[in-house]
């Protein structure tokens, strides 16, 4: 993938001539490299997932592990 291509998967790209790493979205065009400007080529390191995919996680997402049984605490502070 090389500066001015439009991106065909979402994720972390790293300038092959810096090292540099930006996140680009499907779509989007490979900018010029941010370090030292000049076109250069971009190498895809991870593939992120997008949004829609992640929706499908939030149910098991274990929001209801955090609850504390406020009635212990009840009991306690009544007892005195
Ligand atoms: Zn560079």
């Amino acid at each position: 993938m090389r500066t001015s291509e439009s991106v065909t998967e979402l994720g972390l790209y790293t300038s092959t001539c810096c090292q540099e790493e930006l996140i680009f979205d499907i779509g989007d065009v490979l900018c010029r490299c941010p370090h030292c400007e000049s076109v250069c080529d971009w190498e895809l390191t991870d593939v992120l997932i997008s949004h829609k995919d992640l929706d499908s996680f939030s149910p098991t997402y274990p929001g209801s592990g955090l609850l504390r049984p406020h009635s212990d605490r009840k009991s306690e502070t009544s007892d005195r």
